[in-house]
This record gives C-alpha cells, structure tokens and sequence, in this order.
C-alpha cells in the first residue's frame, strides 16, 4: 500500500530533508479586521538583525508591530527610516 508507506516514511523524518516555512504577509491580528494593509510609520533596526516596524493599520487604525527578520548586510545606517 503506498499510504502506509508514505506515513512510516514522515514518522522517520531525515534531519536535512528540506521542509517549509511560510512567510506570510503581516495583518492586522484584531479579530475584527484582520487587515493586510499595514502603513509604516517607523522602523526600528533591533541590533540583532531583525526590524520592529510601527504600522497602523489602514482598515481599524490600530497600531500593530511587525517584527521582521532581514540580512545583516542589507541595511546601511539609515536612521529612521
Ligand atoms: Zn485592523
């Protein structure tokens, strides 16, 4: 049977078989909204390699921090931008 096979195979899982992570567009996390129109007003480097941006959500007007992770080298000093 191939199902069954195919189930014993993902119990065993090899540690450098490829796998999927999704990186999906912030939204709005409010219930409500749900939103994906988030407006940058502010972007703060974390030092660490990762962003905090202050959004405000276009739709509700909430405040929503997205925190992003981007390369080391492709910031630049550029305060507050
Ligand atoms: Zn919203």
């Amino acid at each position: 049977m191939n199902l069954t096979e195919e189930s014993a195979r993902q119990s065993d899982e090899q540690p450098d078989e490829p796998l999927y992570v999704f990186i999906e567009k912030a939204r709005c996390p409010r219930k409500t909204c749900k939103n994906g129109r988030l407006v940058i007003y502010r972007s703060v480097a974390n030092g660490d390699g990762s962003r905090t941006r202050l959004t405000r959500c276009s739709e509700c007007g909430g405040r929503v921090f997205v925190v992003v992770e981007v390369p080391e080298s492709g910031g630049g000093n550029q305060p507050g931008c």
